[in-house]
Order: structure tokens, then sequence, then C-alpha cells
């Protein structure tokens, strides 16, 4: 067990005198129709122990035969990752027991995957940083325990506990990387971007739901860390079952916090299996790490080898759609925008979102400009993100439409898409209701120039005598007079002609 530290050394200051490695493991659920080693559907929120048959149950005598959907998506995930695909793999059985696992092993792969050897670029800040990924290999998830009568919905404390096999045998990828070394004080940031950037090509490639919420894609987060210089990297601890892109980055930061202050105290880190809190941010150690040969790993004597013809592969190659990164090499070239505001919209996941404003009708630069802006500082005094807004895309191009034809100004706009989030309708409908449109009525913009004029003599006459720039003093009594809906060029225009 670990020691229990009473403090915990900031994260800068860590990652200033410390090098972190970190490493992801992602167990992605595969969006096939059925399980990977049955005929058994994969539906979600099934009735329990509604969708098994002798194979997911482990009744003596059943054989499994392999789902080859599920290795087509494999593979698919493993050509999009740049991996060597294995002309020859077998399955292997991991023998351990627990009460979710029926056959008491569960079928895995173990030294010969399906996928090895790829990378993917992760963009971080504007520095791109390549993930190796050691292996993309095939296993079946385990069932699901219920424990209940306890406060914490764990066993401990519970008066009894219930199982479901429905999810026994459903097709998992894990997705492993190589350790991660060189990003410094980025290696929270790399973590959390990476999942992102895999979660975003997993959905593009059409092979899971990738609901990190819903369970069908986890994270296990291994870090370590040793002083600068060092010969060796540290011990690792491997974080289980972190659930959010959020999570990832904050277990990633807690761990290295604690690691450095364990090492600072002259202790040395224990490899083992830690628990991320949500509610805390924190770790606590579980058990200690099994090592492989505990699990008595051995190929799996039921199935035949996998053997993926090379013609297969090259199908499946090239029925690969668009992935991410070219996606958005491409969409900056076509858009003309910078890489630092192609960062941004990456970051604050409004890449679809300016995709799709753009394709009903909104220019690039404006698309991007709003969504950046205005809306993201909604979504950010909301605390969500930005596809959570009470929006559309359609909506916020409409709202450019309106700027671009000189119905609304910027800060008018700004308060039409205040009130079509405040659920007021779309925005024409908020720019009648608020009576929001810019004064286009020359005789009621006259009137309001000729006021400000009138009780601003001095200004008046330093224009008069050329001092243009005292104009700026008239033009912003003129929008306080219109609230804001005249427009500044227009007025400049007017009250120039006024006073020659
Ligand atoms: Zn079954």
């Amino acid at each position: 067990m670990t020691t229990g530290l009473a403090h915990l050394v900031p994260y800068d200051e860590a990652v200033s005198r410390y090098e972190p490695v970190i490493g992801l493991e992602t167990h992605v659920e595969l969006g096939t129709v059925s399980k990977m080693f049955c005929g058994c559907p994969t539906t979600f929120g099934l009735p329990p122990n509604s969708a098994v048959c002798p194979v997911c149950l482990g009744l003596p005598g059943s054989l499994p035969v392999a789902n080859r959907a599920a290795i087509e998506y494999t593979i698919r995930i493993g050509l999009a990752l740049n991996c060597t695909i294995a002309t020859w793999c077998r399955f292997a059985r991991k023998n351990y027991f627990y009460p979710d696992m029926p056959k008491n092993f569960q079928i895995s792969q173990y030294d010969e995957p399906l996928c090895t050897d790829g990378w993917l670029d992760v963009m971080v800040d504007g520095q791109t940083f390549r993930v190796g990924i050691e292996r993309v290999h095939l296993e079946e998830d385990t069932g699901k325990s219920l424990h209940v009568g306890g406060a914490t919905g764990r066993i401990h404390g519970a008066d009894y506990s219930l199982v479901d096999y429905n999810r026994a045998g459903i097709p998992l990828v894990e997705v492993v990387t190589k350790p991660v070394a060189g990003t410094g004080a980025l290696a929270a940031v790399v973590a959390r971007d990476y999942v992102t950037e895999l979660r975003d090509l997993l959905r593009t490639l059409r092979v899971s739901d990738v609901r990190m919420e819903e369970g069908s894609l986890r994270c296990d987060v291994n870090t370590s860390l040793a002083p600068h210089g060092a010969a060796e990297w540290g011990t690792r601890t491997e974080t289980k079952n972190v659930n959010s892109l959020r999570s990832v980055e904050r277990a990633v930061r807690f761990e290295i916090e604690r690691q450095a202050a364990v090492l600072d105290a002259g202790l040395r880190v224990v490899q083992e299996t830690r628990h991320f809190h949500e509610d805390t941010g924190t770790t606590t150690a579980g058990r200690s790490k099994e090592e492989a040969q505990d699990y008595r790993y051995f190929p799996e004597p039921d199935l035949v080898p996998v053997a993926p013809p090379a013609a297969w592969v090259e199908q499946i190659r090239a029925g690969l759609p668009e992935l991410p990164a070219a996606r958005r090499a491409r969409l900056q070239a076509e858009w003309g925008l910078s890489d630092a505001e192609m960062t941004r919209l990456h970051n604050v996941g409004a890449f679809d979102l300016v995709q799709q404003t753009v394709a009903a009708g909104a220019s690039p630069a404006e698309a991007s400009k709003w969504w950046l802006g205005e809306l993201a500082r909604h979504a950010n005094s909301r605390g969500t993100d930005l596809a959570e807004l009470p929006i559309t895309p359609r909506q916020v191009a409409r709202v450019s439409a309106l700027v671009q034809d000189g119905t609304l100004n910027d800060r008018l706009a700004r308060q039409v898409l205040a009130g079509v989030l405040a659920g007021e309708g779309e925005p024409d409908g908020v720019v009648a209701a608020r009576g929001l449109a810019v004064v286009t009525d020359d005789s009621a913009l006259t009137a309001a120039v000729d006021a400000v004029i009138a009780n601003n003599p001095d200004v008046a006459a330093k224009i008069r005598d050329g001092k243009i720039a005292a104009i700026g003093t008239l033009i912003g009594q003129v929008m306080a007079a219109t609230k804001g809906r005249a427009d500044a060029q227009r007025v400049r225009g007017l009250i120039l002609q006024r006073l020659s």
C-alpha cells in the first residue's frame, strides 16, 4: 500500500524537477450488432440476463466462433493508427476468477495482437506529439455486478450482489500506447488530447459510439516520474477506469503531484493499480498490480487462428473514410485559417460546429469568430461544452447573415445570440421581439445626430476646425441614444455631413 502523504507537490513545481512519462490504455466497446464469440445482441439497456446463451455464459461444451465484423473493425482501427496488421495471430486465455466472468477466463489477445506498432499525432498548443501505439488487440467484456444494500454501491456493506451477464462477451478493443516521454509540463494535457483525438478517430471510423459516460470508451492512465536526467524511467502506477476527458487530465495531474511528494520524501513509488475519484480529483491505491504470469495466458484452444488475407486488409484500407487530421488540414486550407485559430477550434471542440455553420451559409471567418468568441464565452459561463449550447449552427449562420446584410451590427448580434440561447426562438424572431434591428430610417438617425450636436457645441466646433478625432464622443452618444442600434459608420458620415 502507499504511504499516506500529508501534502502534494504543486503540478508546475513537480514537472520542473521531475520528468513525467505517461501511457494510455483505452478500452473501446465496438458497435457490432452481436457479441464477440456468439450471436447474442449487444443492445444497450436490455433486461438483465436476457442477452445470454450457452457460449457467453460459459456452459460446458459450448464453443466460441469469432465475430468477423469485430475483426474487421479492429483492422480498420489498426490501419487508421498506422499499425502493422498481423497476417496470422491467435486469441489467448487470460485466466482469473471473478464472479462477473462466467467462464473463469477472458478470451483476449496476449503476445499475438492483431495490430502493432503504429502512431497517432496529437496537436497541443501548436506542437505536435507523435504518440506511439504499441498494440491494438481484441477481447471480450465481462458481465456486471450490482451490489445491493450498501451506501456506496461497492461490495463492502452490501446485503447481496446480483450479476448481469448481458455484457459478458461484448467485443472490446484495447488500444495501448507506447510510453510517452518528453511532454514535460504538457503531460496531463497531452494525455487528455490523445484520448480526444482517438475518440474523434473512432467516431469517424464508425466502429463505436465512443460514449465515455456510458462506458463505451474507458481509459487506464499510466504515470511515472523520474528526476531530470535520470538513466531510467520511474515506477509507474496505473489509474483505472478514468471516464471523462477532463478526468484523464486530472488523473495525470494528481499522480504527478502525488508521486513527486513520494520521491521528495525519499520513498519509492509503488507499482500498483489506483482508483480515480471524480468528486475529489484524487487517486487511491487499489490492489498491487498483477504480473502477466499471474494470468497464466495460453493460446485459446477453442478458436482457429485469425489470418486476415492481404487482399481483405487492402480492401478495408481502401474503404477508410477521411480521417480527422486529414480533414482538418483540408478544411484549414479551404477556410484560410491560421494554425492558432485551428488549434483553438480543435481545443474547444468547435470544429464540427464551424463546419456546419459554414455549410449553412456563413463565411469560415465569421463562423469561427462567433463560436470562438461570444458563444465560447457563454459556454464558459454556463460550464458546458459548446456543442451543448441551445443554439444550432444554422441559427448562428442566420445571425451572421443578418450582420452581413446590415440588419445587425456586432453588438446587436451578440444580443440576438443571447436571446436565442435564452430560448426566445429563432434569430429573426428575437430581432423583432427585442426591437434589435439597426436603425436604417435616416430621419430618425438624423434627429438623433442633430440632438447630440446641439448638446455638444464645443465638440462640434472642434470638428468644424478639423479636429476629426473628437468625433468619437459624438458617435458614442448617438449610439447610446439609439441603444446601440445605429450603424457607427453611417453615424460618422451623418455627423460629418451636418458639420461640413
Ligand atoms: Zn451469447
